[in-house]
């Protein structure tokens, strides 16, 4: 069957300045979790994807993370095999260029999350190296967080994520962020938790949030949007999602792919970038 892709690189002011650039990434992110999805493993598309944007210093994940209250990045990521269940998280992780690629490992491990410096020795023993935590601070990020200091203003757009249906008809998720800016250290958000902002299930969807990640725990917002399937068309599902976070007091936006094999978004904030493929067509946009 045709598979369903869809990408985002976050909800939030995105400045329409960076609205081309950010949509060249993520076009290329879609065509690597394309290729993957057409060859039957929706697993390592979002992966797939999510590294290509992690690997951008343009968004909030991998190189280009946000920094916290003390000035250094700690990322968390999360990936679900929609087939099985299966999930791997990593959180608060410094030294590790693409966080997803742990989570992937992770989720052939014994458990479902490993945080700071226990994820960071599971990396090696994986064969994943240590990064330079220097090599994932971006003058741009470095910039953000003196205004943010200046102002206590954490508003940004970056965390990035991908949700896939495969030519098998497999649905998988994966999410990778820096998290908010200026954070404490050790907080660890919406991204890594299954069913937070990162959530899959057979027969249902496969979603990625991107927002306020204090709401969308305390929404179980992926979890939410994909449960509402059950009794509603896709979109209003994810309305219904968003909805939730912000009766909470939070905002944001959700990627899904269906059972049926097509892909929806929703963002109740200025902007957010998304590129998509599925059997009705492609696109790229940073509104709704
Ligand atoms: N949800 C992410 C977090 O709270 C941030 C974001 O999506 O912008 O860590």
């Amino acid at each position: 069957m045709t598979p369903a892709v869809i990408v985002h690189g976050g909800a939030g002011a995105v400045p329409e300045e960076e609205f081309a650039a950010r949509l060249e990434v993520l076009s290329r992110a879609r065509l690597a979790a394309w290729e993957a999805a057409a060859a039957g493993d929706a697993v390592a598309a979002v992966v797939a994807a999510v590294t290509v944007l992690e690997d951008s210093p343009l968004f909030n994940a991998g190189v280009g993370s946000a920094l916290n209250r003390e000035g250094f990045v700690e990322m968390d990521a999360a990936v679900m095999d929609g087939e099985t269940r299966a999930c791997g998280g990593v959180a608060a992780v410094r030294d590790v260029r693409n966080p997803v690629q742990l989570a992937r490992e992770v989720m052939d491990s014994e458990h479902v999350l490993l945080a700071g410096e226990g994820a960071s020795r599971f990396a090696r023993e994986r064969g994943i190296p240590a990064c330079d935590p220097a090599s994932l601070v971006t003058r741009r990020q470095l910039e953000r967080w003196r205004r943010a200091r200046r102002r206590g203003d954490g508003e940004k757009a970056g965390t990035v994520g991908a949700a896939v249906m495969d030519s098998r008809g497999r649905l998988a998720a994966a999410t990778s962020t820096g998290g908010m800016v200026d954070k404490r250290p050790g907080r660890v958000g919406d991204t890594p938790l299954p069913g937070a902002g990162n959530y899959a299930e057979a027969g249902l969807g496969a979603a990625s949030g991107t927002g306020y990640g204090e709401y969308f725990v305390r929404a179980l917002a992926t979890y939410r949007a994909v449960s509402a399937l059950r009794q509603h068309q896709p979109q209003r599902a994810l309305e219904l999602a968003i909805a939730e976070v912000a009766a909470l007091g939070g905002h944001g936006g959700m990627i899904l792919v269906d059972a049926a094999g097509r892909s929806w978004w929703h963002h109740d904030t200025a902007a957010m970038c998304v590129a998509w493929r599925d059997a009705a067509g492609e696109g790229a946009s940073c509104r709704r």
